[in-house]
């Protein structure tokens, strides 16, 4: 069945205005970025022409070559999957944000690639909020060393924090509420490392099944894909 992306996107925005109104918080706090994986161009041309800016993408390859393709330099591309040092290099040449930054080699490889080519890029650290093994990220206690590492780079500028919870049926999804406090919370008890290029403002978390949940405990940039695209097929 084709997907309304314009529809999906609509009543999407009505469920981000519920979950700020029942937090208590401003709507345009919070970034939709629509995750595009394993879709086709079409559908991010579809869901920019009603409006939509920001696109994710899990796959080095795949967001290069749309990235490459689509060549629509007012759109804002996330990386939020996975990094390979040696994917970093053409990444930097359009990518806006890097959302899954868990070592300080990354954040060196970006500064080298990315000042040849005189840019900034955008970036959070990725926290392993779920305790699952086979999740990406790093632990709180690996922060102030990134952080540090961050502070003296002039091509990179720490935003924030980004998390996965554990996947749970939607049914159950109240239960990964506690992942995304600890987020907010490892947030709060490292601003003392804030600098010039290194701020934590932005909390990436909550995607289709947990959104509310996140915007209730803090995400300031939510990482949606199936409620704007449809379920992907693998
Ligand atoms: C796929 C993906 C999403 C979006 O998940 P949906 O359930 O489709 O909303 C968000 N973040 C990351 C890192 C992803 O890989």
């Amino acid at each position: 069945m084709a997907e309304d992306i314009c529809q999906n996107l609509t009543e999407l925005q009505q469920r981000i205005t519920a979950a700020c109104e029942d937090a208590g918080r401003d709507p345009d706090e919070i970034t939709l970025v629509a995750v595009s994986k394993m879709k086709p161009l079409e559908d991010i041309k579809e869901a920019f022409g009603c409006g939509q800016i920001h696109f994710g993408e899990n796959r080095a390859k795949e967001l290069q070559d749309k990235m490459d393709e689509y060549q629509n330099d007012e759109i804002q591309w996330h990386m939020v999957g996975n990094l390979q040092t040696n994917k970093i290099k053409y990444m930097v040449q359009r990518v806006n944000w890097i959302h899954s930054i868990e070592k300080s080699k990354y954040l060196r490889e970006i500064e080298k690639r990315a000042s040849r080519i005189d840019r900034v890029i955008n970036t959070l650290i990725q926290i392993n909020i779920s305790g699952e093994d086979q999740k990406s990220g790093c632990q709180a206690q690996d922060l102030p060393e990134i952080l540090e590492h961050a502070q003296g780079l002039e091509h990179v500028r720490v935003r924030g924090l980004m998390g996965m919870a554990t996947f749970v049926d939607p049914e159950d999804v109240e239960e990964v509420r506690p992942e995304f406090q600890k987020l907010r919370e490892i947030r709060d008890a490292h601003r003392e490392y804030e600098s010039d290029n290194v701020q934590l403002d932005e909390l990436s978390m909550g995607m289709t099944n947990d959104m509310e949940i996140a915007i209730q405990e803090g995400a300031t940039m939510v990482r949606v894909g199936r409620a704007i695209f449809g379920e992907r097929n693998y």
